[in-house]
Formats: C-alpha cells, sequence, structure tokens
C-alpha cells in the first residue's frame, strides 16, 4: 500500500523537477479525471498521476450513479428538480448534522457539471428511473448508457485523451514538495521500477479517494468498522487526505463511511439493493429479519455484521427478479450462481441453509404488514410495496466498508480550507479525499453522493487549480 512509501510534505529544496506543468492532478477516478478536463477547459496544460497502469479506482468499481438536480435529461422527462429541493433532501437525510455551506454549493454545481459532461464531453448521462426514494425526493440519480462506473470510468478517460490531458500510469505519488507558506511545488512519484521522479506544478488537485483501503486510518477514525470486510479499490489509502493535513488543511466527518449491506458471499460481488427496495426483505442465519432494510442502506453493512457469522441474506420473487433481471448486477449474479430460485419458501430455506419454519413465519409476517394488518417490527413502511409470492429467489450477502465520506474542508472553488479559515495557496481536492455531505454518521450518506462530490468538486477545482496556475 501507498501508505508505506509515504515520504509525506518534502522541502522543495530537496526536488530535481524534471518538468514543470501547470496543473497536475493525483488519481485517475471520477473526480481525477474530471478535474483534468475542467483544469484543460481552462486553458492550462495539465498532466494527471495516476497510480495503476490503468486509470479506474474505486470509480470503475461503482454502479456509476450520480446524484444532480435539475439538469436537461430531468427537464426532458418533466421531472420538476431544483438544487433547492436537492438541498433539503441532503440536509434531511443528514438530520442537518452536514455542513449547509458545502451542500448549498454542490447541490447547485452538480445538475451543470452532469450537463458539461454530456454536452462538452460526449458523456451521455440520462436518467435512472429505476431508483426511488431513499432520500431524494425526486428522480435525480443519473448514469451513463450502461449504468456501470466502469462504462463511467472508460468514457472519462477517453473524453479527458481527447481533450489533450496528458496522463501518466504506473506514476504513484509518494509525497509532495512545499514551501513554507504551504504552496505546493511538486510532487514526487514512483515507478514500478523503484525509480523516483520529482514533476514541478503551479497548482495541485487531489484526487486520491478517501482512506477505506487503509486499515490504521479506519481503526483511527472509524473503529466500529475496524475488522469488518472491506469492498474497495486497493488504492485508496488516504494519501491525499494524510497530505492535506499536513500542510494544515483541515478535516471533518472523518467518522463517516457508507457501508452497504450486499456483498455477495462468497462470490464478492456488489448484489443490487432495488429487489429489497421494491419489497424483498434481509434476514439473518437464523430466518428471522434484524432491520428495517431501508431506514440506513448506507450503515446496513453493519447490522450485517452483527448478525450471527456476518450474513445475511436477501429474499425477494419471481415478479421482482423480472423486474431487474436487465440490471448489470443480477445478471453478474446469475452468470456466478449466486442466486438461489425455489418455487416454496421451504424449498428455498433449503437451498440458502436456513431454518425452513422460521424463514416461512418472517414472511407470513411481511405479508401481514404489507397487508396493513399488523405494524413492522423494524417500523419499515412497506406502502407500495411489492407483495412477495411463490417462487422465491434468494442470495447470502454480508456487509463491508466500501467508502469513507471524511476529508479535507474545502471551499466553492475545491480549494482547501486550513484550520483557521484561510486557504492553502494552491491545493485543490474533490471526491473521496475531501470531506462529503453525509455528516459525520453511516446514516447521513444520499445515494449517489459519492461520485456526485468527485464530478461536482473535481470540475470546480480544476477550473479553479487553471486559474491559479495562471497568476
Ligand atoms: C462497490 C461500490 C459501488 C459504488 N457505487 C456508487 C454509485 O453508484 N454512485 C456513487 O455516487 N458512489 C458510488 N460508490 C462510491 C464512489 O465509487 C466513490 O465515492 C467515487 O468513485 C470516488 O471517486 P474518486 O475519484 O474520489 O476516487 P477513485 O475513483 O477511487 O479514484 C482515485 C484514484 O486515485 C488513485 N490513487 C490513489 N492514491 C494515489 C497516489 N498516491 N498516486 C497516484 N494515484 C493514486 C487510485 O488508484 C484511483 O485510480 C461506490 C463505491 C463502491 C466501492
Amino acid at each position: 500500500m501507498s501508505v508505506k512509501a509515504d515520504l509525506g510534505i518534502l522541502p522543495t529544496a530537496q526536488a530535481y523537477f524534471a518538468a514543470q506543468i501547470p496543473v497536475v492532478v493525483v488519481g485517475g477516478g471520477a473526480c481525477g479525471l474530471t478535474a483534468a478536463l475542467a483544469a484543460r477547459d481552462g486553458g492550462a496544460d495539465t498532466l494527471l498521476l495516476e497510480a495503476d497502469p490503468v486509470p479506474q479506482g474505486t470509480t470503475a468499481m461503482s454502479q456509476g450513479a450520480i446524484c444532480a438536480a435539475g439538469t436537461k435529461d430531468q427537464a426532458r422527462l418533466g421531472i420538476d428538480d431544483t438544487p433547492e429541493l436537492f438541498y433539503a433532501d441532503v440536509m434531511a437525510k443528514t438530520e442537518g448534522r452536514t455542513d449547509p455551506e458545502l451542500v448549498r454549493f454542490v447541490t447547485k454545481a452538480a445538475g451543470p457539471a452532469v450537463d458539461w459532461l454530456t454536452e462538452r464531453h460526449d458523456i451521455p448521462f440520462s436518467v435512472d428511473t429505476s431508483w426511488k426514494g431513499l432520500g431524494h425526493s425526486r428522480q435525480r440519480l443519473h448514469g451513463p448508457p450502461e449504468r456501470t462506473g466502469s462504462d463511467l470510468s472508460g468514457r472519462l478517460v477517453r473524453a479527458v485523451e481527447k481533450a489533450g490531458v496528458d496522463i501518466l500510469c504506473s506514476a504513484r505519488a509518494v509525497g509532495l514538495f512545499a514551501d513554507a507558506e504551504g504552496r505546493v511545488t511538486g510532487v514526487r512519484i514512483a515507478r514500478p521500477d523503484g525509480t523516483h521522479e520529482d514533476i514541478g506544478c503551479g497548482a495541485l488537485v487531489l484526487g486520491t479517494c478517501g482512506f477505506a483501503a487503509n486499515p490504521e486510518m479506519v481503526a483511527e477514525n472509524i473503529p466500529g468498522m475496524a475488522g469488518v470486510a472491506t469492498y474497495t479499490w486497493e488504492n485508496a489509502c488516504g494519501d491525499g487526505i494524510r497530505w492535506g493535513a499536513q500542510l494544515g488543511g483541515a478535516t471533518a466527518d472523518m467518522t463517516a463511511f457508507q457501508g452497504y449491506g450486499s456483498l455477495a458471499v462468497p462470490q464478492q460481488m456488489l448484489f443490487n439493493y432495488n429487489f429489497i427496495i421494491d419489497g424483498g426483505v434481509m434476514v439473518n442465519r437464523n430466518g428471522v429479519r434484524f432491520s428495517d432494510e431501508l431506514a440506513d442502506i448506507s450503515g446496513q453493512g453493519l447490522y450485517v455484521h452483527r448478525q450471527p457469522d456476518h450474513l445475511a441474506y436477501m429474499i425477494w420473487d419471481a415478479t421482482l427478479q423480472d423486474r431487474y433481471k436487465h440490471v448489470h448486477e443480477t445478471k453478474q449474479a446469475l452468470s456466478l450462481n449466486a442466486i438461489k430460485f425455489a418455487d416454496t419458501v421451504e424449498d428455498l430455506a433449503r437451498a440458502l441453509d436456513l431454518p425452513p419454519a422460521a424463514l416461512a413465519a418472517t414472511l407470513a409476517e411481511v405479508r401481514e404488514v404489507k397487508e396493513g394488518r399488523k405494524a413492522d417490527p423494524f417500523g419499515r413502511s412497506f406502502a407500495g410495496a411489492h407483495q412477495l409470492s411463490p417462487p422465491y429467489a434468494g442470495i447470502r450477502v454480508t456487509g463491508a466498508l466500501f467508502h469513507t465520506q471524511g476529508g479535507l474542508v474545502v471551499n466553492h472553488d475545491a480549494q482547501v480550507r486550513r484550520g483557521d479559515g484561510t486557504l492553502l495557496p494552491n491545493l485543490f481536492a474533490g471526491g473521496g479525499t475531501a470531506r462529503g455531505m453525509s455528516g459525520p454518521t453511516m446514516s447521513g450518506y444520499i445515494p449517489a453522493s459519492g461520485i456526485c462530490m468527485a464530478i461536482t468538486l473535481g470540475r470546480l477545482g480544476g477550473a479553479a487549480a487553471a486559474k491559479v496556475a495562471a497568476r
């Protein structure tokens, strides 16, 4: 992990700059790629550094969904959405425990960022109408055509190449050079053959993601998730957050994270939650439910982790299976034989190795709740939910840490703030490297805001970095 090769902040006097580039971006995920596009649009020669042989990151693992309000595709579909509604939804989801200034400018800039990527950079986003609720009062999840993170990542990389940005892969940043005022003067990179190179810059954008893959940072900031399974990009080691902090940048909400409870076991793939949203339920090894599955899908991973053997089972039926058979994760799970099908509850229980009587009793109770004859013991509202009926389907899952939400505090230009509110002169951050909109807990994450923060802050930071570098 890069954490082992971290040289931290080095004095400029130790640098041997092989090149001087106006804007350098570290990290080739959605944040870094979008920042590079915006810096290039702003007229700056731009270099993107990526540790891996190909830019992918957590972005390529994701479902590629981005929340944004007031986009042209929403207007085309007649969805009356505004940044104000988006703002209100985020404040409600976080129970007001997030930074209102951050939420205000991100919810305002997200829609224009999506339209800009579509119109100027040929990435045709459209509203994914299969997503509803979970904190969003309007349908505002946008995705690329294939609705996958790898599609999004590939399209961003092609756009960056077309825009004339140089991408240097297999180039891991291992430290930053800075002067006494905290002005970044360059980056030291390590190459796979063990050699180092120093590259000077006028402004730096950090898009290295959060710290979900760094066990020490997880144990320090989110002790409740220490030792829980991790499903994330291996370079999400918190490099950018640590360097920004070492330069005097403030950090916030370091306790926040997203931990889905739907990682298929043993296939180790993210499974589709639509089955649950539309009326499916989750049970543990004893065949009983243990939560309101929709109350806190961002934190559901921790609830699943607390179950016997850290396992849970998602249960739905043939109607829902048919409704979501086209979704990438469903197809992937089918190809891996991860989904078990059965004509009766008892046969499903046997296929999943669950106690048949307990599972039958659970599903009978859920039926009563959906019919309005009984209150849900976990307080879940099943309003409008599909009534499950045979044949049934199910999958075994566990909970995992997917990505962290805390990071560097930034202003409306994605420029990093010090603890006293002043700005570091030429340092910008976005995506998982910056503080997200989720507030301090696992429950505040509103769906699809991870990539929203990446492309929105990436665009703002790249554009502002180009201006700073030109001065
Ligand atoms: C399974 C899964 C599904 C998800 N689905 C969604 C979704 O549908 N919608 C959503 O909004 N969010 C989703 N998320 C979260 C989302 O993927 C992240 O919030 C987002 O991709 C972060 O983008 P980023 O650019 O900050 O980081 P990344 O995409 O991780 O990019 C960071 C890049 O920096 C590189 N890097 C790191 N350190 C260095 C270094 N020292 N030197 C050089 N390069 C370095 C990495 O290799 C990587 O390529 C999901 C996450 C997971 C794990």
